[in-house]
């Protein structure tokens, strides 16, 4: 079956978009299907998959209001290995352009049922907020992974994002779950990022991914250069957690938790 994980936290800068990407290239270069959907009108995961953003006629702005399917809006990350349906600063307009319409929490979920029995995994890159356009990102998921930073505030942040989960789940989404958290840009010689790393593992237990993402130099590079880290220095720490964040989500089988 299809794993659809919304990439999330209203937190700006905490790894939603480098995980988005470096995840979708891992995941593809050990044989899985994988789109990659960008939801934030800043197209960041677009541009880091290699693909410009400034050259689209045809965007995710475009299959939310229903104007194209998935089919004829994805663009192939020649690179990465994976589909993308892309986003560019279009998307900004569709929050308002969205209001008017029906069901315009499930917009993204009913134009992915056609395409999603093709793919092992879809990605969707969520903005820093928790807008309509998250809102659908989290009604089109089967679960959420929360990338933070392990910082004084990032807790607070987080009670915010898992009650909006759970009102999700309640009235639009009834399977959602947390997948996991990661903890991203780690460094283990900061001992408030250890000690609220502590206090993650204390609270969520075995919903904190053993795999950490260490600060790495070559994940901020990667963008610029237009693809993931695995083809831009394959043996970089960034991209090795990349790998190994790939296999823990693969041995992790999906059944069903409660977040
Ligand atoms: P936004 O909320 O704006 O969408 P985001 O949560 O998607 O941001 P990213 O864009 O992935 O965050 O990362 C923010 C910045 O930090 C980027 O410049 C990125 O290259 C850099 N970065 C992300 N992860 C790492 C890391 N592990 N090591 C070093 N730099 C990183
Ligand atoms: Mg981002």
């Amino acid at each position: 079956m299809t794993r659809i994980l919304a990439i999330t936290n209203q937190k700006g800068g905490v790894g939603k978009t480098t995980t988005t990407v470096n995840l979708a290239a891992s995941l593809a270069s050990t044989g899985q299907r994988v789109l990659l959907i960008d939801l934030d009108p800043q197209g960041n995961a677009t541009m880091g998959s290699g693909i410009d953003k400034r050259d689209l006629e045809i965007t995710v702005y475009h299959v939310l209001l229903g104007q194209k399917t998935i089919e004829e809006a994805h663009q192939r990350s020649e690179i990465g290995k994976y589909d993308v349906l892309p986003a560019n600063r279009d998307l900004a307009g569709a929050e308002i352009e969205m209001v008017d319409l029906l069901q315009r929490e499930t917009r993204l979920r009913d134009a992915l049922k056609i395409v999603e029995n093709r793919y092992d995994y879809v990605l969707i890159d969520c903005p820093p907020a928790l807008s309509l356009l998250t809102l659908n990102g989290l009604c089109a998921a089967k679960s959420v992974m929360i990338p933070m930073q392990c910082e004084y505030y990032a807790l607070e942040g987080l009670s915010d994002l898992v009650s909006t989960i759970r009102r999700v789940r309640a009235s639009l989404n009834p399977v959602l779950e947390i997948e996991g958290l990661l903890r991203t840009m780690f460094d283990p010689r900061n001992t408030l990022a250890q000690q609220v790393s502590d206090q993650l593992i204390a609270h969520f237990g075995s919903k904190v991914y053993s795999t950490v993402i260490p600060r790495n130099v070559r994940l901020a590079e990667a963008p610029s250069y237009g693809m993931p880290v695995l083809y831009h220095d394959k043996n970089s720490k960034g991209a090795q957690a990349y790998l190994a964040l790939a296999s823990e989500l693969m041995t992790i089988s999906g059944v069903p938790e409660s977040a």
